[in-house]
């Protein structure tokens, strides 16, 4: 267990130094991506553990600590980087509290640059209503930009059954955007995989997703869905949005 750590991100760069400059990680995605494409989850990790040192970290939105839980088994101390919106549910915040306190990870919680009382006052009250993709651009966009920074790569638990939108999702891919590595061990992972390792392993589960919430965002923004409605249904339901930026 490790103290708890929160900074606005703004304040976050500067933690690691030595990164390779994108030309190096491209070359490297390059070469890994076809390598690694049918690896297991726990040598994609190795690699990227092998590689990057502490200019990786994983991040979760805390809807189960699967990957956080596999990256502790590779690496001890290993960085899992949480976005806090202020818009999350508590179960989510108590998804995380028990992550810290029960995995051996370095957790580290970033906040946008305003609270959520500072964007009302700028922007307009409830601004994910009128404008969610301005929302979330200021409360996970661009901490997250911030907090990479600070790494040449960043592991997600993207996974191409969730969507339509993730069924290309890379192992190893280079993240034109971010100008980072991304890492998606799980890619290949069906929702049984999922599943099977939860429950061999005792993995922590946001108590949410047995309440109706398959995938859990912002809680204005996040609904229930019926069994066997498409999982993501409920995120930005009745509207065209699908993703939030991130990805
Ligand atoms: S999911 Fe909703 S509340 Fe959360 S950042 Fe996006 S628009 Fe804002």
């Amino acid at each position: 267990m490790t103290a708890a750590t929160t900074r606005r991100a703004h304040e976050f760069r500067g933690t690691h130094t030595d990164n390779r400059s994108p030309e190096e990680l491209r070359e490297l995605v390059s070469h890994a991506g076809a390598e690694l494409e049918l690896a297991p989850a726990e040598h994609i990790i190795e690699w990227a553990v092998a590689t990057f040192g502490d200019r990786f970290c994983v991040t979760s939105s805390m809807a189960d600590a699967v990957l956080a839980h596999l990256a502790s088994t590779v690496a001890p101390g290993i960085d899992v980087v949480f976005l806090d919106t202020g818009y999350h549910f508590a179960e989510t915040i108590g998804t995380r509290d028990a992550v810290e306190a029960t995995l051996p990870v370095n957790l580290l919680t970033i906040e946008p640059v305003q609270s959520v009382a500072e964007q009302d006052a700028e922007h307009g009250e409830d601004l994910y209503k009128t404008d969610p993709d301005r929302c979330c651009a200021l409360r996970k966009v661009a901490p997250l930009t911030e907090a990479l920074a600070s790494y040449d790569a960043w592991a997600t638990g993207l996974r191409r059954a969730e969507t339509h939108n993730r069924v290309i999702a890379p192992v190893i891919g280079w993240d034109a955007r971010k100008g980072k590595v991304k890492v998606s061990p799980l890619a290949r992972w069906s929702d049984d995989q999922v599943e099977r390792y939860i429950a061999d392993n005792g993995v922590l589960v946001n108590p949410l997703v047995y309440d109706g919430y398959p995938s859990i965002g912002c809680w204005p923004c996040t609904r229930r869905v019926a069994p066997g409605d498409d999982p993501r249904s409920g995120r930005w339901a009745g509207t065209t949005k699908t993703e939030c930026g991130i990805h």
